[in-house]
């Protein structure tokens, strides 16, 4: 059996990066930066007030109450054509670029506006409500590094830099399909005795539209050696990623492995990990191939294991991994000391920070609802083969752990 950290270094080191493109920022959320992003320019990009109010010159508003002439009326979008001299202020609105002369705004609240004055009643110390040039960045100053995948604020960063297609590598495309004569779409009202539902598919596209992959669904196909090879060439010749599920085990109808050998160089490695055990890992012309097994849990546990971080390392992002923490076990468990194991669980911090983990329930391969309910798998390594109550133990999380109900953030 293959240890599971030689298994996914042989995955990564498998991978090509994509291409590098210039893509518009309204299709960049998910992708990955290809070169480090430098500022042209300074953000905020010229001195501006953070309030609605008065630009002042401090020294006139050191004992208030105090009247200023009102000589301007600056709103945002436009610019300042005065300066603001001894005993007069500039009305100003949030975004505004600062006049000439002015130290410091004071809020509107803190005024009583008149006639061509204003009425200062609280003093301010110089920078007061001013937002300087650069004060968020500035120019030439690095802002992301290459490997960085483009999240909203990341957007808006970019946004706000001007910088309107990002060098990022483009999106991938990965091919899915199901295989057994088992397996029958959701929409299929009544099973047929022997028939099951393919779940696997689903659980795939959803997992690949969360990494912002673009999937192409060649949907359910049957335990017959001619369909499976033509379609698993198809998907080779029009993705970036083929991905089965099914039919890589050791029984008789098991044709994935067979059809594979036939159209490419093609691995099934048994890794010591629980589940998904069982699993194949090729090239099928160029184009990476996985063998991901049959049951459904197992499907979850290889793609986030292999797949994830494959296709992330391909996207030419740095973080590949998900996040790990060490948390408290509150339920003892037993597993294979031969394996890293896997085990589906709900992952909850108590007052004091710490992570505690206990089972989602059913711990089979095929079980899913355990896996619907779970956020983290605890990772009990190979040689540990016993967890008593209170020993600390590692989460992967996969889930946000602890979204809150409308009455545990709002009460009543
Ligand atoms: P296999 O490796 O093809 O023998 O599949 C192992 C187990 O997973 C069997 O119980 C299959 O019925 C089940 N299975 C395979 N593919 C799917 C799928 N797409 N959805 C749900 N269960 C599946
Ligand atoms: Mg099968």
């Amino acid at each position: 059996m293959r240890h599971l950290a030689d298994a996914q270094t042989d995955v990564l080191d498998a991978m090509r990066p994509l291409p590098e493109a210039n893509v518009p920022l309204v299709e960049c959320l998910g992708l990955v930066l290809a070169a480090p992003v430098a500022a042209p320019h300074d953000l905020p990009p010229f001195a501006n007030s953070a309030m609605d109010g008065y630009a002042v010159r401090v020294a006139d508003v050191g004992e208030p109450p105090v009247r200023l002439v009102v000589v301007e009326d600056v709103p945002a979008g436009s610019v300042p054509t005065r300066s603001v001299e001894p005993g007069t202020a500039i009305k100003i609105m949030t975004g505004a670029p600062l006049p000439e002369g002015a130290e410091a705004v004071v809020r509107v609240e803190d005024t009583v506006g008149g006639e061509g004055a204003v009425e200062v009643l609280a003093s301010v110390t110089a920078g007061t409500s001013v937002r300087p040039a650069g004060g968020d960045v500035r120019t030439g100053t690095s802002v992301f590094a290459s490997g960085e995948q483009l999240t909203p604020a990341h957007l808006g960063m970019l946004a706000s830099l001007g910088i309107a297609s990002p060098t990022v590598r483009r999106r991938p495309v990965v091919a899915v399909m199901s295989t057994g004569d088992e397996l029958e779409p959701p929409e299929t009202e009544r099973l047929e005795p022997g028939k099951i539902r393919d779940s696997n598919r689903f659980v795939l596209r959803g997992l690949l539209a969360e990494m912002g992959a673009v999937v192409m669904d060649y949907g359910i196909v049957g335990d017959d050696a001619a369909a499976l090879n033509r379609t698993l060439a198809d998907a080779a010749e029009a993705a970036d990623v083929v991905l089965t599920s099914g039919g890589v085990s050791m029984g008789d109808y098991d044709l994935v492995k067979q059809e594979l050998a036939k159209l490419g160089t093609v691995e099934f490695w048994k890794v010591a990990m629980q589940p998904a055990k069982p699993f194949a890992f090729g090239d099928l012309g160029g184009t990476p191939l996985f063998g991901l097994p049959g049951n459904p849990v197992s499907v979850f546990v290889a793609f986030e294991q292999f797949v994830r971080p494959a296709v992330l390392h391909m996207m030419g992002a740095t973080a590949l991994f998900r996040p790990r923490v060490a948390a408290v076990a509150d339920e003892p468990f037993e597993t294979d000391p031969a394996k890293t194991v896997f085990l589906r669980s709900v992952a909850s911090p108590d007052t004091a920070g710490m992570w505690h983990a206990r089972s989602a329930g059913g711990q089979s391969s095929n079980v899913l609802s355990a896996l619907a309910a779970a956020t983290a798998f605890t990772v009990v390594p190979v040689g540990v083969g016993e967890v008593p109550v209170g020993a600390e133990i590692e989460l992967e999380l996969f889930r946000q752990p602890s979204v809150r109900t409308r009455e545990e953030a709002l009460g009543g």
